[in-house]
């Protein structure tokens, strides 16, 4: 996708418009809400000064995509102020809604909520009745990406989460009791020093997409792009495309390929059907997402199996999109064979088949690999995976033996005991968290992830900050009433 300011883009500025006249009532019910439930309302944490005078934030959230958003909501609203959100993404860039999801609605049903953090005034179903009506929300199908972008930027101006984006991290370094992040902003070298990272990165920034080894070795880069890529779309009119995987990304990639002018689509899949079920939706119970991090670890990883069986198929509305097209083809049962160029063409052989193409879409999957993931770079080694901990009978992806082995509220812990204690002090809260601490990276995990994340967050500095609350706690001489008689000399 070129890189348009989202802003400006006519759709957005049409429903920013909308949002800015009618939502006023109902900002003031959510001051009041806030204000109602604001108790207890101390700032608890000992400001941090330095020999040099630089500043140091309690916390830094990496990544301003909805998980981001909800943890600075959530920690502003336990009273940890001194925070700041960092986005290498312009502003209502963040997150995949307006570059690589590329269908026109989200996946999860509208009633959806855990941004919230459980004020039902700030819900995406009171913000949009209260621009459009209860009757519009009756008949609203899905969110569409553009309303979700709107929603999320909403929030994040009426609950002043200080975000700065543009703002890439490209280093961690511990370094006595701080990290100092380098970041980069505007093209500049700067330095951030916080107490605690909340690693919000979204799950690309914790390995990247997967590449079929076959085409990685064959094609040269120009001839494909992964349905994580900002790509530009418009670069595939007038092409041959093919489309390789099974889930609700080959799909969105196709109708996206479709209606940029492409001369033809193929989507090539292996399975000799589309499973009808989204395991993961199965997911969505309290028990489950608020208590599925205790179960031992056999218990995680015979249930994430079954969880993750199948990638989350496409929506009825996708099928529809595609099957509109008499240009599109879909192949079932079509292993990827062979690749090769010819005559600066992709030529792709499955067992029944040869399909030439011009341009390939990866819709393949992720992988965790923490390795691919620069910030961590100095201390990449240190970090516990699930393959230091777990070994399991039967052969394992690659994926799961290298998610990070995470403690039981999103720290990360160390390979070996004793050798990076700073570690506790990252919280990794994205997808690659998810066979530690179930799928709390979706909308409908928030709910239960981030307050398990508050728990860990704030334990983590009351333990560090002990000696402080201890002698707060011995020099404490509030009042409880006005000069009295009876009362005490202290
Ligand atoms: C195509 C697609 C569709 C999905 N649809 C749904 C759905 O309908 N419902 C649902 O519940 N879930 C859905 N998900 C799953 C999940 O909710 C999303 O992936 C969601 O975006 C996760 O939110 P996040 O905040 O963890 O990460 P993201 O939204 O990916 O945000 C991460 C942010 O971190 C920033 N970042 C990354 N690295 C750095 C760095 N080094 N420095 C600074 N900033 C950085 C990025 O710019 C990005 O804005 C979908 C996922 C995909 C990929």
């Amino acid at each position: 996708m070129p890189s348009i300011n989202i802003l400006e883009k006519p759709s957005i500025v049409a429903l920013l418009e909308r949002a800015s006249s009618s939502l006023l009532e109902l900002e003031q019910r959510i001051a009041r809400d806030l204000e109602i439930l604001e108790y207890p309302s101390r700032n608890w944490l000992p400001k941090i000064q330095r020999p040099d005078g630089a500043h140091v934030y309690d916390v830094i959230v990496v990544g301003a995509g909805h998980c981001g958003v909800t943890a600075a909501f959530a920690l502003i609203r336990e009273r940890i102020t001194n925070i700041l959100v960092i986005d290498k993404g312009s502003v209502g860039a963040e997150g995949p809604w307006q570059s690589y999801a590329r269908m026109p609605d989200l996946r999860t049903r509208k009633a959806v909520t855990g941004n919230e953090l459980g004020y039902s005034n700030l819900t995406f179903r009171s913000y949009y009745e209260a621009r459009e009506g209860v009757d519009a929300y009756a008949r609203l199908q899905r969110i569409s990406c553009d309303e979700w972008t709107c929603y999320l930027l909403w929030l994040r101006r009426l609950l002043n989460i200080p975000v700065q984006n543009e703002t890439e991290l490209d280093l961690i370094t511990p370094e006595n009791q701080v990290f100092r992040l380098k970041v980069r902003q505007n093209g500049k070298t700067a330095e951030l020093l916080t107490r605690r990272i909340i690693k919000t990165s979204g799950p690309l920034s914790m390995g990247g997409a997967t590449i079929p080894p076959v085409i990685e070795k064959e094609i040269p880069r120009a001839h494909y792009a992964t349905a994580y890529d900002d790509y530009d779309f418009s670069l595939l009119k007038g092409k041959r495309v093919a489309v390789i995987g099974g889930g609700a990304s080959a799909f969105d990639n196709a109708g996206a390929a479709l209606e940029a002018g492409a001369i033809s689509v193929d989507l090539l899949l292996r399975r000799r059907k589309i499973p009808p079920v989204s395991v993961i939706r199965w997911t969505d119970w309290s028990g489950f997402l608020q208590t599925y991090a205790d179960l031992n670890d056999d218990q995680k990883w015979k249930m994430m199996h079954q969880v993750q069986r199948n990638a989350a198929p496409p929506t009825i509305r996708a099928i529809k999109r595609v099957e509109a097209w008499s240009n599109f083809s879909i192949h079932f049962n079509s292993s990827i064979a062979s690749a090769t160029m010819i005559d600066n063409a992709v030529v792709l052989k499955t067992a029944s088949e040869v399909i030439t193409a011009d341009f390939l879409l990866l819709a393949t999957g992720f992988n965790f690999d923490l390795r691919k993931s620069p910030p961590l770079g100095k201390i990449v080694n240190e970090i516990a995976l699930w393959r230091d901990r777990y070994a399991p009978l039967e052969t394992a992806s690659e994926k799961y033996l290298n998610s990070p082995y995470l403690g039981r509220n999103y720290e990360f812990i160390e390979r070996t005991p004793g050798s990076a204690p700073y570690l506790k002090h990252i919280f990794c809260y994205n997808q690659s968290s998810t066979l530690s601490m179930g799928p709390t990276g979706r909308v409908s995990g928030l709910k239960y992830g981030i307050k398990r994340l508050m728990a860990g967050v704030c334990g983590s500095f009351l333990r560090e900050d002990y000696e402080h609350h201890l002698s707060s706690v011995t020099n404490y001489k509030a009042h409880e009433f006005e000069d009295h008689p009876w009362m005490d000399a202290l």
